[in-house]
């Protein structure tokens, strides 16, 4: 394993995830603290999905040591600590805590961080973390519920949430390529700093930031230093693929499952209506009896076949909150979820192997049902939405789509890659 990786959450996981793939390196996405009996065939990248970012740092520190123990046994090279290009933390951490934790267990004395993203409007300048054209604290990420950032001096920032000192490899190294990083890592470590903020406002800084810590024990960031180490070690000759992995072949009835209920995934359930035979989950209707349920399950056996099936509570925000009046939001969102776990677990019984789901949550509880514990990451349907295949357990075919996702067409792009 070339890298491996602890993501402090799973949409985060599957970005880094995908920007590797897209390099060319061989993916596998791990969902929670690996069991020590799991096995995924070797790839080049294993990137563990935690959801760490915001709670208590000992738990934080405990599962991302857990991750990073499965991955040295597994022979990771080298590991990535992926947080969000935000930086989203407060002063307890978990970034700073986190990234203190593996550096002490990997006896190394040094890191490096940036969340910087160029492509994504994240950039990194004299230590200053921009989106867009605003600086971090003038962003809506000043108000955020769980972790408002309000300072975008992230040499600060760090420091306060690290016990070693925080240095900067300023815009002028970065500019002047990986040799410039190289000589300011020098610097910086013989003055004692153990961690460095790393400016970056464009991908070649990524590229030059990369090659300059590619032998780093462990490197911290966004998905963007991700693809900067994922690039060196291309010209490093240590990536045989190349390519971003093929579908395998699986011959199954195609399942959608949609539980978001955002605006694009509305649009994306229209699209299909009229060519996808459809059945709509009312929570309502799913809280007064166990029949709507089955009624579901029976219509969906029965049309399993060469055309694709869509199955979804997705519903329009006046539905939604009839619903939510109703029976409470949580009971809501919890009935509609446990839908899908059955059909998911049920429709499998009879042989569906390949799933399409859209919602965050809803993607979770089908993972869980289906018992998938580890993913290859595949071609990508739309930006950042790969198409993913179980590796340990039965060969599902899973495109686990978070509601905001894609474009109107998504299903029938999805659908096309596996035909
Ligand atoms: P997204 O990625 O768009 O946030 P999620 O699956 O994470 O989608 O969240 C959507 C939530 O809404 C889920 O908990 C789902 O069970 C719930 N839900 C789906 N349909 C309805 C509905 N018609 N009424 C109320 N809640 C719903």
């Amino acid at each position: 394993m070339l890298i491996g990786c602890i993501a402090d959450d799973l949409t985060g996981a599957t970005d880094l995830g995908v920007t590797l793939s897209r390099e060319g390196l061989s993916v596998t996405q791990v969902n929670g603290v690996p069991p020590a009996d799991l096995k995924v065939p070797g790839a080049d990248a294993v990137v563990v999905a935690l959801k760490s970012r915001t709670n208590p740092p000992e738990e934080a520190i405990a599962w991302s040591l857990a991750a990073l123990d499965w991955l040295r046994k597994h022979g990771a090279e080298r590991i990535y600590f992926k947080y969000c290009s935000t930086f989203d933390s407060t002063p307890r951490g978990n970034i700073g805590p986190v990234a203190e934790a593996l550096l002490a267990a990997l006896g190394a004395d040094f890191t490096v961080a940036t969340p910087a993203y160029p492509r994504n409007g994240r950039t990194v300048y004299l230590g200053h973390l921009f989106v867009g054209d605003e600086l971090l604290s003038d962003s809506g990420m000043r108000n955020h519920p769980l972790t408002p950032m309000t300072d975008a001096n992230l040499v600060r920032v760090l420091a306060t949430q690290a016990r070693g000192r925080v240095g900067l490899v300023p815009f002028a190294d970065v500019e002047s390529g990986a040799e410039g990083v190289a000589a300011r890592i020098t610097a910086l470590r013989a003055e004692g700093a153990r961690h460095a903020i790393l400016d970056a406002t464009r991908d070649a800084h990524l590229e030059a930031a990369g090659a300059a810590c590619l032998d780093l024990a462990l490197t911290t960031g966004g998905a963007g230093l991700g693809m900067g180490l994922a690039r060196a070690l291309v010209a490093r000759g240590r990536v045989k693929r190349g390519a971003q992995a093929a579908l395998p072949a699986l011959d199954s009835p195609s399942v959608v499952l949609s539980g978001s209920c955002s605006g694009a995934t509305l649009a994306q359930v229209e699209a299909v209506k009229n060519d996808y035979p459809g059945f709509r989950l009312d929570p309502v209707k799913l809280a007064a009896s166990g029949e709507h349920l089955d009624a579901a399950l029976a219509w969906a056996k029965s049309k399993l076949g060469g055309t694709p099936i869509l199955l979804y509570a997705s519903a329009p925000p006046a539905s939604v909150s009839q619903a939510r009046d109703a029976l409470g939001q949580e009971r809501a969102a919890q009935l509609v979820e446990d839908a899908f776990r059955r059909l998911a677990r049920e429709l499998a019984a009879q042989g569906v192997r390949r799933f399409v789901v859209t919602g965050g949550e809803t993607s979770g509880a089908v993972v869980e049902a289906l018992g998938v514990r580890a993913l290859a990451i595949g071609p990508e349907i739309a930006p950042g939405v790969p198409w993913t295949w179980a590796v340990d357990g039965e060969p599902f075919q899973l495109a686990l789509k978070s509601g905001n996702f894609g474009g109107p067409d998504f299903f029938r792009q999805a659908l096309k890659v596996t035909a």
